[in-house]
């Protein structure tokens, strides 16, 4: 299959040719045709399969043959939930409208509004934006959607996670509702489904990979091994295999940060990324990392969403995450582009419930292994009934009810707010 036979026009293909890819990838093959038809389109695609060429060709080529004759307002909304998937795909979109007569732009937090504003002002034909800038500039009269022919939301998944669920219902209710929309999720939830389902008009559903499972060059691997024992054995596994480019995730952005004071005083250079970091310091981090400058990026998952790190070896979950789902995001940085990559989870006892559920929605089982000198020491599964940590007590104050705790609310109550909040902070 050629790009040509997919419809796209001359100047796109010059675009594509100038990018060096010879064939499209599956979703490419999918779903640009339904998208040059004018469909609604539901995919499923994780990051890494040629999703962004994926939308934006036949959404510049649609641009392209409908101009408005006297003046720029945007046509085409693209959202994401982070500043680097935003940068990444207003670059993309840069480079494959190289040879058409289109502008474009891209806003997100972070950064001062100023010089976003001025270059709105000089109309654009396509917005890339997170939804928390955008809505900030609309409601300064910086920007109008009125005129918005196509909504793509990228990422779709992350947004909800991200909390974004009101801002872009907010955004919806700013946008023309004859357009066309085009979703992208690595991953579908309820929730996605439902969101689907209110934003999308007979959708034509579009599958690069079965639903959640991960890209199948990717070995993935968990090593058992105690929570103390994690950072000596990621130091002696980059030293050792002498890895050059190694994505390490944390759960939490103090974890990112503690890991990468110990790379470094190991002699492994390393950056963090995370939500904490400046947007100059995030780029910069990115760019060493790249640049074979450091070896090791350490990064928290919502920050790791959208990086472009072509041919990435190898990815390491310090921490598993406790969402399931974000295990698929996560593998989604190795074995890009149809490269070999190797996925390595290192699994304290506490984790071992994560990797169930992992398993669980990938339906396989990992090959799990113990690395010499890492022995696990702790064994007992916390909750479970061979657990050899002796029985708590019944030690419920007089004036406490059972089963609640020192705040007065109930401990499942307590649970669950304290997962609700964890998910947003730990990013
Ligand atoms: P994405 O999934 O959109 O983040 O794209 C992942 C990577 O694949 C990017 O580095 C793209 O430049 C690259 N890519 C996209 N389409 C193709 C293609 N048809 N052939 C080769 N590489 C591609």
């Amino acid at each position: 299959m050629s790009f040509k036979s997919l419809g796209l026009n001359n100047a796109l293909l010059k675009a594509v040719e100038k990018q060096g890819y010879n064939s499209p990838s599956p979703i490419q093959e999918k779903a640009i045709p339904l998208i040059l038809e004018g469909k609604d389109v539901l995919a499923s695609a994780q990051t890494g399969t040629g999703k962004t060429a994926g939308f934006t060709l036949p959404m510049l080529q649609i641009l392209d043959g409908t101009r408005h004759p006297k003046y720029r307002p945007i046509r085409a909304l693209i959202l994401t939930p982070t500043r680097e998937l935003a940068a990444q795909v207003y670059d993309n979109v840069r480079d494959y409208g190289t040879y058409l007569n289109m502008k474009s732009t891209v806003v997100f937090g972070g950064v001062k509004a100023k010089a976003q504003i001025a270059t709105l002002r000089q109309g654009v034909d396509v917005l890339v934006a997170t939804p928390g800038r955008l809505l900030d500039l609309e409601n300064q009269g910086a920007l109008s959607l009125k005129r918005v022919e196509i909504l793509v939301l990228d990422e779709a998944d992350r947004m909800l996670d991200m909390g974004f669920l009101r801002d872009i219902k907010k955004i919806m209710s700013l946008m023309p509702s004859k357009r066309q929309n085009l979703l992208f999720s690595a991953t579908f939830s309820r929730e996605i489904k439902e969101l689907a389902s209110g934003i999308l008009r007979n959708p034509v559903l579009v599958e690069a990979t079965p639903e959640n499972t991960t890209a199948e060059k990717v070995s993935q691997k968990v090593y058992r091994v105690d929570k103390g024992q994690k950072t000596s054995l990621l130091t002696k596994l980059i030293s050792e295999g002498n890895w050059k480019q190694v994505l390490i995730f944390t759960r939490t952005k103090h974890g990112a940060n503690k890991l990468t004071k110990k790379l470094i005083a190991s002699n492994i250079s390393a950056a963090a990324i995370h939500g904490n970091k400046s947007q100059g310091a995030r780029t910069k981090a990115l760019a060493q990392f790249k640049s074979n400058e450091i070896r090791v990026l350490v990064a928290t998952d919502i920050a790791a969403r959208g990086l472009d790190i072509p041919l990435l070896p190898h990815v390491i979950n310090f921490e598993l995450p406790n969402v399931p789902e974000d295990y698929v995001h996560r593998i989604g940085r190795t074995g890009r582009a149809g490269a070999e990559g190797e996925a390595l989870s290192l699994v304290c006892i506490e984790e071992m419930e994560y990797v169930r559920q992992i398993e669980k929605l990938l339906k396989q089982k990992f090959e799990t292994e113990i690395i010499e000198g890492f022995e696990p020491q702790n064994n007992d599964e916390p909750g479970k009934p061979n657990s050899k940590k002796p029985k708590q007590k019944n030690h419920t104050p007089r004036n406490r009810k059972q089963g609640e705790n020192k705040a007065g609310r109930s401990r499942n109550d307590n649970r669950s707010s304290r997962r609700d909040s964890s998910k947003k902070r730990s990013r």
